[in-house]
């Protein structure tokens, strides 16, 4: 985009899905995934696509945040021609911060759908760290305990209710493998989530679930700009080989990839890459 990030950010939906529409081919027919952070970004794109390839979505968000809604997310998805066997869409409101959170969203999530077929950890914060005093005791604590904590304890929660044949896809990033001057603790909590995924993939390899992972390059959503230093809103992307950070749409369907046993069955604690060369 040519304009600042954040007015870019805040035309009305919805934005395109795709330059060329995306052409869904009802590979998570009958599924149902379970997405935290779907209210917003990269992970209401991956509940937009997996709804039209035919599954079942709830999604969590979180209460009075800035730049996201869950509304939005629930309108999009309803608009979607879905098969029959396709439900509504719910949102849980939770903080994953804690483990009673987590395990009220699993609990209200199995109250309404039974089962989950698919789990993708993507809620996250970024802090920006101008100064390395800037990390303090309570900054770490909030950015582990939400970044990584709530995937541990979601997969925790939600492996009790996962059949064979079931998936967890975690959000991990680009910062995990380059590291980033400005994204300290972010880029730290990223590095775990590839660790945790390698190590739970290996773990349940005998019950049949298998544990991947999405690691994108820059991407225009609120958590890149909310906090972004103004001076970096137009070039956020810059550095990677295609000079450009990424569209959600082009994220999404690698974890449609991840989801789908007719693309993926022979993959587990595996991370995808969708960034643009970095
Ligand atoms: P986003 O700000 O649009 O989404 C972040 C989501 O996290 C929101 O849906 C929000 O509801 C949720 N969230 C935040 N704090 C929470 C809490 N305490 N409890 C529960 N949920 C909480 O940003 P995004 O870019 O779509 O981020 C999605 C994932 O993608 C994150 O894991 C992020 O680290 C990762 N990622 C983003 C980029 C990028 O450039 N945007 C790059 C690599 C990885």
């Amino acid at each position: 985009p040519t304009q600042p990030a954040k007015e870019y950010l805040m035309q009305p939906l919805p934005l395109p899905l795709s330059p060329k529409p995306y052409k869904p081919s009802d590979k998570l027919l009958g599924k149902v995934a379970l997405v935290t952070g779907g209210d917003s970004g990269i992970g209401r794109s991956v509940c937009l696509h997996f709804a039209m390839e035919g599954a079942t979505v709830g999604f969590t968000y979180v209460k009075g945040m800035e730049d996201v809604d869950k509304d939005e997310t629930i309108r999009l998805i309803k608009q979607i021609k879905r098969p029959s066997s396709s439900r509504d869409p719910i949102a849980i409101a939770a903080d994953l911060g804690n483990e009673s959170e987590c395990q009220r969203v699993v609990d209200e999530f199995i109250k309404e759908y039974g089962t989950i077929d698919i789990l993708v950890n993507n809620a996250a914060i970024q802090y920006y760290t101008d100064s390395i005093d800037d990390i303090t005791e309570s900054r770490l604590e909030n950015i582990f305990r939400t970044n990584i904590f709530a995937y541990f304890l979601m997969a925790r929660f939600s492996l009790n209710h996962m059949k064979r044949g079931s998936c967890i896809i975690n959000t991990t990033s680009v910062a995990a493998y380059r590291g980033n001057s400005e994204l300290l603790e972010y880029s730290a909590t990223k590095g775990a989530i590839v660790s945790f995924t390698r190590s739970f993939s290996a773990r349940l390899v005998e019950q049949g679930i298998r544990v991947n992972a999405v690691a994108p390059g820059p991407v225009w959503t609120p958590i890149q700009v909310a906090k972004m230093p103004p001076e970096r809103s137009t070039t956020l992307g810059c550095e990677v080989p295609m000079k450009r950070a990424a569209e959600t749409y082009e994220i999404a369907p690698s974890y449609v990839f991840l989801a789908s046993d007719d693309c993926s069955s022979y993959f587990t604690g595996q991370v995808l890459h969708p960034n643009g060369g970095a």
